[in-house]
């Protein structure tokens, strides 16, 4: 006999698509929080507001254990996407519709049959890392206060009463029928902007300070460094030079260096970022010029909770074979899950059913059932694992230890 999540499966595909063909970027995603919250109030639940414009909640059950759901509400610019928004290119090439719609269904289903216990189903902005100058404008108007939507939800509190929070994001194309473990790297973006003096090139260059040099000292540097990084980190340093200089004929005033410091362990992410800084002061300072830097910082690496993965992973060869799970992949990728993983046990797990590259404009929903309903049935069934084992989640509890302190993490996010 066919479960109760195969019964309505047909809703859950409609929801999806629905959400999948109206994208919107980050703080922007009142379309989809519309929809969302019409598909909630339909089946009887009411959506609370979380702030940041477009955050929200939807409860189900009460008391422990309490296990959190995420689901990531923002699109991405993706030029020449099927479904881009004609404003801004907005498209879910990134695949967080099928997050939205998979996680919306499953908590619908869970409000059945949770007897003791709170499921609670977080819907999340901007995990995009993009639109900067919009959120800017946002950050300095006070709607927000940092660039990434968890990074707000989660230093003003509103993941703290969980017992441990799950997520799941689409792998695109892929050999793999899923993935689970996958660390993600850290980052933080940084601007340098070396002050010189300009003078005439040929004329005079013995009367200016050439900024371009500071920078290319600071580069050497940099390279420097690179033998340094422990292979377990995972460091990478990229960037571009936006300004190099102001005319040819000028020694260069100024020089502008963005780039980002990435990391799968957020004290190396820390230190190293804190080791560029150093170096672009002293070799500013080396030829008589000077810098600026500003730090935005981006999201922390994520670790996985193995205790529930385990639970997830029986749970997904119900429908493959083991050898098609993708277990621990190290990815340069990045997400705001990880700052929530490192104060609560957190898994995020990778799903198929796409064609296509994920930011690419051939992503595309290939196969429903892997794309929607086995997800679903997955978060189902591991949900209810979890309610009925509390000591199971006790355990998970008692064996984790935060990463940082709050007040650590607020002071590093500046
Ligand atoms: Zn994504």
């Amino acid at each position: 006999m066919k479960n109760t999540l195969d019964q309505d499966r047909n809703e859950l595909y409609a929801l999806g698509d629905e959400l999948f063909i109206h994208p919107q970027l980050g703080y922007k995603e009142f379309t989809n929080k519309k929809i969302l919250t019409e598909y909630f109030e339909s089946h009887g639940l009411r959506v609370t507001d979380l702030g940041f414009r477009t955050a929200f909640k939807v409860s189900v059950g009460s008391g422990s254990p309490r296990i959190g759901l995420i689901a990531e509400l923002d699109a991405i610019p993706t030029l020449g996407h099927p479904f881009a928004n004609k404003d801004d290119y907005a498209a879910h090439s990134c695949g967080h519709s099928t997050q939205c719609a998979i996680m919306a269904y499953t908590l619908v289903k869970l409000k059945d049959i949770v007897k003791k216990g709170t499921v609670t189903l977080y819907f999340t902005p901007a995990e995009e890392f993009t639109d900067i100058a919009f959120r800017k404008q946002l950050i300095r108007k006070g709607e927000i206060r940092y660039i990434g939507g968890k990074v707000n939800m989660q230093a003003a509190g509103q993941f703290d009463e969980e017992d441990l929070l799950i997520h799941l994001h689409t792998m695109g194309q892929s050999d793999y029928h899923f993935s689970l473990n996958s660390a993600l790297s850290g980052f933080v973006y940084k601007e340098i902007t070396f002050k010189g003096k300009a003078t005439h090139a040929a004329v005079a260059p013995d009367k200016g300070i050439n900024a371009l040099n500071a920078f290319v000292l600071f580069d050497n540097a940099l390279n420097m460094l690179r033998e340094t990084f422990r292979e377990e980190d995972f460091i990478r340093i990229h960037g571009i030079l936006s300004t190099g200089g102001q005319t040819v004929n000028s020694i260069p005033e100024k020089t502008v260096y963005e780039c980002y410091v990435r990391s799968m362990n957020e004290k190396a992410l820390r230190e190293t970022a804190a080791r560029v800084d150093n170096a672009a002061k002293c070799c500013a300072k080396a030829i008589g010029a000077s810098v600026s830097i500003r730090t935005t910082p981006g999201y922390l690496p994520m670790h996985q909770n193995r205790a529930i993965n385990d639970i997830i992973r029986k749970n997904m060869l119900k429908y493959c074979k083991p050898e098609e799970i993708h277990d621990g992949e190290i990815s340069m990728a990045a997400g705001d899950i990880g700052d929530l993983s490192l104060f609560k046990p957190t898994v995020q797990f990778g799903y198929s059913g796409f064609a296509g590259n994920c930011h690419g404009k051939d992503l595309c929903i290939v196969d429903k059932q892997r794309a929607y309903l086995e997800p679903a049935k997955i978060v189902y069934d591991t949900v209810k694992y979890l309610l009925d084992h509390e000591d199971y989640v006790n355990k998970i509890k008692q064996d984790f230890t935060p990463a940082m302190t709050k007040e650590e993490y607020l002071a590093y996010l500046g």
